[in-house]
């Protein structure tokens, strides 16, 4: 089991980055991977403690979630020599960093500024061009937030985190099947530790509509990818919801966010597992999250033929789509009978 050893969740604590770094695992130096908005944030506040604590550092910028961009920042960051990596950033820089790091054995740690997905604390990324779906990385050593900073990301992200959020209600059952049906292994501590990180969002949400809490979404997505730490696989974060939206993003690029893509995929999938699907939908209202096809562009087409190839994209993984026979009709009927179409 992989764990981060240190976790921060601080306001207006950026300025003390330096520090936590010193108390995690006194680096010399350090390579950072940003995007170009997030380094204009918090560039000035970061190198002002970084050199307060004497940590030499090296900024990245990255600009694509692709594979070769990736390569690019790797081969960049090699010749750095550094003693850890940081990813600070939405979704790309965290997983470019995280990856960038585990190819040179170097430790991670995580930097997030949008409170828009579970990659945050858990050991997977997902590149554009590799695998259709996650793959497992390293875990990071530390997990640094400033809820200032994700207060201030656009409402569009951590709406989309809470999507990611209700993936879990239908990852878990998924796992629960495939734990009855082929007797795969079944880890209960970091299933109900996804299970809660779900639960304690949806029974705040009604609160969400005014305000979302943003600690607590973002401490929501950190158990969740510290259970897919506990559990050494994706497993309690990741179901046929998830292979929904692999599933898009495989049939056409840039439709919706992640978070979005599975938040409206966890409806479909919940309905297919006999859930309680409607309660998605109020949670994902709740929090101005998207709950139809329409809101993120996605036709029904797409989305009819993500359906029926999801589970193909990653067939050892059973799920309530290992069970169904799924056609482009029942998937155009679902999506109509839960209000997604
Ligand atoms: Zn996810």
């Amino acid at each position: 089991m992989e764990l981060p050893r240190q976790i921060v969740v601080g306001e207006k604590n950026i300025s003390n980055i330096g520090s936590f770094l010193i108390g995690l695992s006194r680096p010399r130096k350090i390579s950072l991977v940003s995007g170009e908005q997030v380094r204009k944030i918090t560039y000035n506040k970061v190198v002002r403690s970084l050199s307060e604590s004497k940590i030499k550092n090296i900024w990245h910028l990255s600009t694509s979630n692709d594979v070769e961009s990736a390569k690019k920042i790797l081969a960049d960051i090699k010749k750095d020599k550094s003693d850890l990596i940081i990813g600070i950033g939405g979704g790309r820089s965290v997983d470019i960093a995280k990856m960038v790091a585990f190819t040179l054995k170097k430790p991670f740690v995580s930097v997030p500024t949008s409170a828009s997905h579970d990659g945050i604390a858990s050991p997977f990324v997902s590149l554009r061009g590799d695998k259709p779906y996650s793959i497992i990385a390293t875990a990071p050593l530390g997990v640094f937030v400033d809820i200032e900073i994700l207060k201030k990301a656009p409402r569009r992200l951590i709406a989309s985190g809470c999507g990611d959020l209700m993936a879990k209600v239908t990852a878990v059952r998924d796992w629960e099947l495939a734990r009855d049906k082929i007797g795969e292994y079944f880890g209960t501590y970091a299933a109900n530790l996804a299970s809660m990180s779900a639960k304690i969002v949806i029974d705040n949400s009604k609160n969400f509509k005014k305000k979302p809490d943003v600690r607590m979404i973002v401490e929501a997505l950190i158990s969740s990818g510290v259970a897919a730490c506990i559990a050494g696989s994706s497993r309690p974060c990741s179901g046929a919801e998830h292979l929904f939206s692999h599933a898009v993003d495989y049939l056409e690029s840039g439709i919706g966010l992640h978070g979005e893509k599975c938040g409206i995929g966890a409806i479909l999938i919940a309905k297919l597992q006999g859930q309680d699907w409607k309660k998605i939908i109020r949670m994902l209202k709740d929090v101005g999250a998207p709950t139809t096809a329409k809101e993120i562009g996605l036709e029904p087409r797409i989305l009819a033929k993500a359906l029926t190839i999801a589970q193909s994209l990653r067939p050892e993984r059973y799920t309530i789509l290992s069970q169904v026979k799924m056609t482009e009709e029942k998937a155009i009927a679902l999506a109509k009978s839960t209000g997604v179409l």
